[in-house]
């Protein structure tokens, strides 16, 4: 018993090391990814619940790591917060998302086409006090019209702050930017959040999406969800939609918007032109 304790305590250094080993490259690699380009864009389309016709995309972040290939953003976006380059690769993704959905928007307009550009928005983005100066900049610099900017927001982003944060918003919102609440019903606040800022989006977190048919509370736990999006006023995006039957029972619900997998998996700039602009307008 002795021995397998020393061997468990060896193993467990060797995975410490090896952890730590890999996190300092991530780290040193992050600081240098931004000014080598290695940070990629992909944009998942959002259809109409009932007709499934595109409405919009969300930007979603790519590392294309040289060595280590692609690394996703739930593995590298933590560590970037940590350090503190999360608002230099948001304000990134903001103004690369922008001027390629003013690019499509300019081609979809005469069609009398409503398209609109999610992104993502990290607590250090929220807090940071140049957020609408940032926010006008953008818009101006690519010229895509406020109403066409949607900015996806978490519970808790907003708890540290809610009443400084809720004029920060309400500002950028009178700008026509619209503010999504992100992986709802996921989040540790209270309902009191969606009336103290100005949400006029309600994304139905996945999680609830993927597990509705497992028993009938998760069942009517989903229903509940798009029930309250609905009574609310606000428009309901339910995300993670893989199956028919879930877009099904979202869209008798009164969903407005899906997305997921069944429509199409978040795609390069090119693939999602050739998969959903070209179509439209050749
Ligand atoms: P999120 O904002 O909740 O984004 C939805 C995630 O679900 C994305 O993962 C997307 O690829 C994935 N997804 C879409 N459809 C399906 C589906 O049908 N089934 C399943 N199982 N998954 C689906 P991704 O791209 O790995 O992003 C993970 C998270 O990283 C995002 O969650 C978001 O919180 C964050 N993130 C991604 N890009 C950015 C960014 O540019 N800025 C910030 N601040 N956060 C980002
Ligand atoms: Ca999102
Ligand atoms: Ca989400
Ligand atoms: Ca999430």
């Amino acid at each position: 018993a002795k021995k397998m304790g020393r061997n468990q305590i060896q193993f467990y250094s060797e995975a410490l090391d090896k952890e730590v080993r890999y996190r300092n490259h991530i780290e040193s690699s992050l600081r240098m990814a931004l000014k080598r380009n290695e940070f990629k864009v992909h944009y998942q389309a959002q259809v109409n619940a009932k007709t499934h016709q595109l409405v919009g995309m969300e930007a979603l972040i790519r590392w294309q790591h040289p060595v280590d290939g692609i690394i996703a953003p739930d593995q590298f976006l933590p560590i970037a917060e940590e350090i503190g380059l999360m608002d230099d690769i948001d304000d990134w993704v903001l103004e690369q998302a922008c001027t390629q959905a003013q690019v499509w928007l300019t081609q979809l307009q005469p069609l009398g086409q409503e398209f609109t550009i999610a992104v993502n928005l990290s607590a250090s983005q929220i807090g940071n006090e140049n957020l609408f100066d940032k926010i006008v900049h953008t818009l101006t610099k690519t010229g895509l019209p406020a109403g066409a900017l949607e900015l996806e927001i978490t519970e808790n982003c907003l708890i540290e702050d809610p009443h400084e944060h809720a004029k920060v918003l309400d500002r950028i919102a009178g700008l026509g930017v619209r503010f999504a609440l992100d992986d709802f019903g996921t989040g540790f606040s209270s309902l009191e959040h969606i009336k103290l800022f100005p949400i006029s989006v309600l994304k139905i977190d996945k999680s609830f999406v993927a597990s509705y048919d497992k028993d009938e509370k998760d069942t009517r736990l989903l229903a509940a969800l798009l029930n309250f999006a609905h009574g609310f006023n606000v428009i309901s995006v339910a995300e993670g939609v893989e199956t028919f039957e879930q877009a099904e029972f979202c869209t008798a619900r009164h969903c407005t918007v899906l997305q997921g997998y069944l429509f199409s998996r978040p795609l390069d700039a090119a693939a999602f032109e050739a998969k959903y602009i070209l179509p439209l307008i050749t």
